[in-house]
């Protein structure tokens, strides 16, 4: 972790103090982190820390930073972050305090288990980097992350201590090398603000981002640094016009709040000049009012909202920025409410509701979610998303490099909320597709995904989601993953789920070219056996025998060689001599009958079978279906089937009026159904689909409509059948047909 590199001779000492006033100066930083660890420190604790302390203390004793100062000031001043900034406690402390001793001097990790057990020196272990022999070597770097990535799912602290490692060394990122100050800030910007930024730890985000850029872009940095102070005045004055009637109306609402303007990052104002290609001067949020409020937990989100209304009472809001993070928190934790409005002079103007907990959320993340999270039992985030990457990690086996972009896109970028149609919220990086949702469901919906329907809409599988969407995934058991499945997702787990169905597709397909090589082999006298095979992967220069068979299966190896290669060279082995193999008579499987049940009456009750009856239009009942007669007054006997909506009212209150009915076979009358059909839009499909009605099974079609999008298709089919028997043949005809989706009866009203 220190990637501030370390001098070990004393002479470096630029502050020219004495010994002495050095101890003194550490022993001040000492006393200071644990003045501010004082509330957390229970009985036994001071002397752990002393402990720790001593032993960095003496460990780091002839080390210097690139600064000159003692290295013993690094490590208490991570802890102090970690304190501070992030509202760690005692253990984190100590964790902190020996960051780096295990990496950087003659400390153990055996040593620090026999001093302060396993739980400390687990995570200490995990914030010790991987040994570098190869240091500024990408992978290194990736495998370095993993690592993390790993222990962070078994213990947060990790993260957070490193969080407060990378903090401290970009605070004093000054005194490094030119390229090194380049080489830590782009890592800064690329993986550790977004990780602070998923902890929930906005303003250790905000500053690093911050300091990054400062470095990276050091012009612009100045440029916005000097034009945010210049428009100071400006600002203040108009932010206290802004406050004022607010302000006024929260008092007589009786509310105990807080309320203040506050600057937005430059680093957040920069990418907004980026974003709109506009000057500094164009930026109309610079910056965002916030409201803080003092209310009990069981209250806070009633009062957000009156806040609201008193806020949009006095200023008119913009319907499409109000973000309502108190019902949908932020998976990071974050609970707001935020809704931008017009302020005097025409300005738009951010504003942020939210309570005292909240704020302590969004400002210390996951130290401060977990110290509230007893007694709520909300499913937890933070647990939700450890176990999301847990599971990543165990399946990934790409290299690490690939899998850092993987899971950058995965688990750090912005999210967006979408709807299963039962109503359940999913939350996916910006990007994802359909087919990404319908991996994050279960990888056996991915593999067979179509298409979906969002909104109601169909769409294909590469369809990007956006929040709010709802999403039903529409499968078929024909689907197969194929390469191109790889960039319609964005996920690290689909991508390593579609991975592995290529791999399993890939096989199956192999398995054909195995048999062709085995025909062509004994076609020409040679033996199918691993020695000629290998002499063939050998020959072709493939990577392995399933490729040589995958090779041949897909006809990009047809073995035109095969005949000349042997004779020439007389390279293939010769089959051994067989006992013959019992030969196994071949078994015909029977053809499969359609089963035709042989009669069917009608029985209305015990009696003839001449009584009148109609059908119900609630349910549009066919011969076949189940079904039960009621006796109407007026209309006699009517016909509903057992599935209808109501059925269960009918049977429930009417007993007594319910007649037990049966079909009879009846080719006379055929009655009116409808047929929805999903599938993918191949060619012709359309075409099969009416050949299989009026060409194979001679149905009448009374009417058909066809809706197609992207490769996806809706038909919807009115057929005249004679019963069910016939509308179940003719569905199952066509669930048969390549790329059906799905078959379903609809009643025609
Ligand atoms: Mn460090």
């Amino acid at each position: 972790m220190e990637e501030q590199a370390i001098i070990t001779a004393p002479a470096a000492n630029k502050y020219n103090l004495d010994e002495e006033q050095e101890k003194k100066e550490i022993l001040r930083h000492y006393r200071a982190l644990l003045r501010a660890l004082r509330p957390k420190i229970k009985k036994g604790d001071k002397e752990l820390v002393r402990r720790a302390f001593e032993i960095a203390a003496d460990a780091h004793k002839t080390m210097r930073r690139k600064s000159g100062e003692p290295y013993i000031f690094h490590p208490i001043s991570v802890a102090m972050i970690c304190v501070e900034e992030i509202g760690l406690g005692v253990r984190s402390t100590i964790c902190a305090l020996l960051h780096d001793t295990v990496e950087d001097t003659d400390i153990t990790l055996e040593d620090v288990e026999r001093e302060f057990g396993h739980e400390i020196s687990r995570i200490v272990d995990g914030l010790t980097k991987i040994s570098n022999v190869i240091d500024t070597n990408t992978s290194q770097q990736a495998e370095n992350f993993k690592k993390i990535l790993l222990t962070l799912t078994d213990d947060p602290r990790v993260i957070l201590i490193k969080l407060a490692d990378r903090l401290h060394n970009m605070r004093t990122l000054d005194s490094m090398k030119r390229e090194k100050q380049l080489k830590i800030s782009s890592e800064t910007i690329w993986v550790y603000a977004p990780l602070a930024h998923r902890m929930g730890l906005y303003n250790i985000k905000t500053e690093l981002e911050d300091l990054a850029m400062k470095y990276m872009e050091p012009e612009t940095y100045k440029d916005i640094a000097q034009k945010l102070a210049e428009t100071k005045r400006e600002r203040t004055r108009y932010i206290n016009e802004f406050i004022r009637p607010v302000k006024d109306q929260l008092i007589k609402g009786g509310f105990d709040f807080e309320i203040y303007g506050r600057p937005k990052s430059i680093h957040s104002i920069w990418n907004k000049m980026k974003k709109k290609g506009v000057a500094f001067e164009e930026v109309y949020d610079l910056f965002a009012i916030r409201i803080i409020l003092d209310s009990p937990q069981a209250k806070e989100k009633e009062d957000c909202w009156k806040v609201y209304s008193i806020i949009t009472d006095e200023y008119t809001p913009s319907p499409e920025r109000l973000r309502d993070w108190l019902s949908n928190p932020k998976s990071n934790g974050y609970e707001a409410l935020h809704t931008t409005v017009m302020g005097p002079e025409g300005k738009w103007v951010e504003v942020q509701i939210r309570s005292r907990r909240m704020n302590e959320i969004a400002e210390k993340g996951l130290a401060a979610h977990y110290k509230y999270k007893e007694g709520n039992s909300d499913e937890d985030r933070f647990d939700k998303w450890f176990g999301q990457i847990r599971e990543v990690l165990s399946t990934q086996d790409t290299d690490s490099v690939d899998f850092l972009q993987d899971f950058k896109i995965s688990f750090l970028a912005e999210e967006i909320y979408v709807y299963t149609p039962k109503g359940d919220v999913k939350m996916l990086p910006v990007g994802s597709t359909a087919l990404d949702f319908a991996f994050s469901i279960h990888s056996a919906i991915g593999v067979k995904c179509i298409g979906a329907k969002i909104n109601h809409k169909l769409v294909s599988i590469s369809h990007v989601l956006r929040s709010g969407d709802q999403v039903e995934i529409i499968t078929s058991n024909k689907q197969k993953p194929n390469e191109d499945w790889l960039n319609f997702v964005v996920t690290a787990k689909a991508k390593s789920k579609i991975k592995d169905a290529l791999k399993e597709v890939r096989r199956t397909i192999a398995e054909e070219g195995k048999y062709i090589l085995q025909r062509k082999l004994e076609g020409i006298g040679a033996a199918f056996n691993q020695i000629n095979i290998d002499t063939l992967v050998g020959f072709y220069k493939y990577n392995s025998q399933l490729d040589l068979f995958y090779q041949i299966a897909i006809k990009a190896n047809e073995l035109k060689e095969l005949k000349e290669f042997n004779v020439l060279g007389d390279r293939l082995e010769q089959p051994k001599p067989q006992k013959p193999l019992h030969e196994v008579p071949a078994v015909e499987s029977a053809p499969h009958h359609y089963n035709k049940k042989d009669s069917e009456l009608i029985i209305f009750g015990e009696s003839s079978d001449r009584i009148m009856y109609t059908l119900a239009k609630c349910c549009n009942p066919i011969p076949g279906d189940n079904v039960f007669g009621f006796v109407s007054t007026g209309k006699g006997l009517i016909i509903h089937r057992t599935s209808c909506p109501n059925a269960a009212s009918l049977l429930a209150n009417y007993g007594h009026r319910v007649v037990k009915t049966k079909w009879a076979k009846n080719k006379e009358i055929s009655f009116l159904t409808g047929l929805k059909i999903i599938g993918m839009d191949d060619v012709g499909v359309i075409n099969k689909i009416t050949s299989i009605i009026s060409g194979d099974l001679k149905i009448n079609i009374s009417a058909i409509a066809i809706e197609s999008n992207e490769g996806l298709f809706e038909g919807s089919i009115k057929v005249f059948v004679y019963d069910k028997e016939e509308l179940e043949e003719l569905v199952s005809r066509l669930k048969q047909l390549n790329g059906i989706h799905s078959v379903d009866r609809f009643d025609v009203g």
